[in-house]
């Protein structure tokens, strides 16, 4: 890929905006307010907006490998405190992806230096559903599931945060699991219960 190319489709899409709205720009730079925070996996297949069809302003993204939300990591933890307390958004969604390759890796028994404690948040949502997961005999079935449980298992870890606490208890918010599956295109509600979720982790997970 040259990368003069972006450029030139740059000046072109800055054009395309322009002719539609002279103020598009001159409206964009005074600020935002989505209504939607994003957790998603940084893989280049799975493209937020574009596969929402979605456009800049509309939602807050955040990308990592495997769409986590370790307790520890500073970066999604910033993420979400200033999208939910700041931006104020209305929902969370926390979207996986079938053939995800941090999945994968996390399946597998190897060294991967920087990577491992990483993916051990993924091998830890395998030991917390190992009775199910153990149960599947199809490979690929088993992955597709485990896939599944983590997006389930970030939501809870998004739930577990104060910010979404807080913000629950002042004004209502959801949190969403979807997978998308690169397979078909489609994005897939997994129809996460919040409100169920919620109700079992606080006895011990309440901070607000
Ligand atoms: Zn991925």
């Amino acid at each position: 890929m040259k990368l003069d190319k972006i450029f030139e489709k740059n000046s072109a899409w800055v054009s395309e905006k322009l002719n539609v709205d002279p103020d598009y720009f001159t409206n964009m730079s005074k600020g935002q307010s989505p209504e939607i925070l994003y957790v998603g996996c940084s893989d280049s297949r799975v493209s937020a907006e574009e596969l929402m069809g979605l456009g800049p302003g509309d939602v807050f993204v955040h990308r990592n490998i495997a769409n986590m939300v370790p307790n520890t990591d500073l970066s999604s933890m910033s993420v979400i405190d200033y999208a939910v307390s700041h931006l104020k958004v209305k929902h969370v969604v926390v979207c996986g992806h079938y053939y995800c390759g941090g999945v994968k890796a996390a399946m597998e028994s190897a060294d991967l230096g920087i990577l491992n404690p990483w993916l051990r948040n993924i091998r830890d949502v395998y030991r917390t559903h190992r009775a199910e997961l153990n149960g599947i005999t199809d490979e690929e079935a088993k992955y597709k599931r485990l896939v599944e449980l983590n997006v389930q298992e970030q939501c809870v870890n998004v739930i577990k945060t104060a910010s979404v606490q807080k913000a629950n208890n002042e004004r209502g918010i959801l949190v969403h699991g979807w997978v998308f599956d690169i397979h078909s295109g489609k994005l897939i509600d997994l129809k996460i219960d919040f409100g169920k979720i919620l109700q079992d982790i606080m006895e011990i997970y309440r901070l607000a």
